[in-house]
């Protein structure tokens, strides 16, 4: 079965034709960054707008490259939430939109899943049952994962996501949009035992987390030493690399004991910051130590793409599933509400 993939639950165009027979045959993607960068976020109004800009082009350009023509479409997935309702909306219409032409079944993808099952894509996938680590700009949760559609939340932030707080510390830092991916270049050249930071939350008992207080830990320790001097750029990379090594450690704590809570010897982490370099090497590291191991997907495909969605879909799909074409979009949406395959 081939299945045409659309994302667009925020400030990226993915599209993807994913074949259960074959493969990823093509995908593409199309970012807003530059769109946003001067408003320091992501502003719902100009998403959708360039979305609907992207979208027939962009799928025009896929298939090209699977030298494919529509007709080879045999079913439509689409991020149906989390996510902004305007740009859900621009994914949604225009899925079901070839689908109706087509006359091929469509449905709507949880965009979380999609994250979830990247890793999927990968030579060597991971196997079910695992310990899922989702680290995105909008989620940090535990889950504990016995098959598609079969998520126990174990454990989940109580106020900013890591990706959030990737974010929202490169804003005060001065680094840019999006922060993850600059806080991480800059760390390389700092020092992360300069600064102290917290480690939040792990002197408690349980898998929740909070990364609220890392972003105020940063706000006032670069006034602290503005107040004595300008910043330098050694400071700035060394707040930098504290910062980052807070976030590894906490999140490197509590998959550890969510393994040993669950028994399991499997982990999977996905979502943007799953594409963050210390958090793999530091995970693989301290998992081998207990006979447990870390599975993730490329870069490209732990920030948003269509090929998750085409991936997530297809196994849906395949499976005889499928919406019709009055399916409400859901812009919150808890993973655990999906069904089993
Ligand atoms: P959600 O998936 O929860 O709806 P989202 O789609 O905005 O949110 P993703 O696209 O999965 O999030 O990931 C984007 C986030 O990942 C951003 O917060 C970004 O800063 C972070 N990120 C990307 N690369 C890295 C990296 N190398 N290190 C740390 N964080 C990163
Ligand atoms: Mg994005
Ligand atoms: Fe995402």
């Amino acid at each position: 079965m081939r299945v045409l993939g659309i994302e667009t639950s925020c400030d990226e165009t993915g599209i993807a034709l994913y074949d259960t027979k074959q493969g990823l045959l093509a995908h593409a993607l199309y970012s807003q960054i530059k769109l946003h960068a001067t408003y320091g976020g992501v502003v719902p109004e100009l998403a959708s707008r360039d979305h609907i800009q992207r979208i027939l082009p962009l799928i025009d350009q896929v298939l090209a490259q699977a030298k494919l023509k529509p007709q080879a479409i045999d079913g439509i997935a689409y991020t149906a939430g989390p996510g902004l309702i305007g740009a859900l909306m621009v994914g949604a219409m225009c899925a079901r939109t070839l689908a109706f032409a087509l006359q091929v079944p469509v449905l709507g993808v949880h965009h979380m899943e999609g994250h979830l099952l990247a890793p999927q894509l990968e030579v060597n996938p991971p196997a079910f049952p695992f310990v899922a680590l989702l680290v995105s700009g909008g989620h940090t949760q535990l889950i504990e994962v016995r098959g598609i559609g079969k998520y126990q939340l174990l454990g989940e932030s109580l106020d900013d996501a890591a990706g959030e707080a990737f974010d929202k510390t490169a804003k005060m830092l001065g680094l840019g949009y999006p922060g993850g991916p600059k806080i991480a270049a800059c760390a390389a050249e700092g020092n992360a035992d300069r600064f102290r930071f917290p480690r939040p939350m792990l002197d408690r008992p349980g898998l929740d987390f909070s990364f609220s207080g890392l972003k105020t830990h940063t706000l006032t320790l670069t006034r602290q030493l503005a107040a004595e001097r300008a910043l330098q750029p050694q400071d700035i990379a060394d707040i930098a690399a504290g910062f980052q090594q807070a976030v590894v450690d906490t999140l490197v704590a509590k998959c550890k004991r969510a393994l040993k809570a669950t028994g399991l010897k499997s982990l999977v982490i996905a979502g943007g910051v799953s594409a963050n370099q210390s958090l793999r090497t530091r995970l693989q590291a301290s998992l081998a130590g207990m006979g447990a191991q870390v599975k993730y997907a490329r870069p490209e495909f732990c920030t948003d793409n269509g090929a998750m969605i085409a991936y997530a879909g297809a196994c849906r799909l395949q499976a005889g599933q499928s919406d019709d074409l009055e399916t409400p979009l859901r812009p919150r949406w808890p993973l655990t509400e999906l069904p089993p395959l």
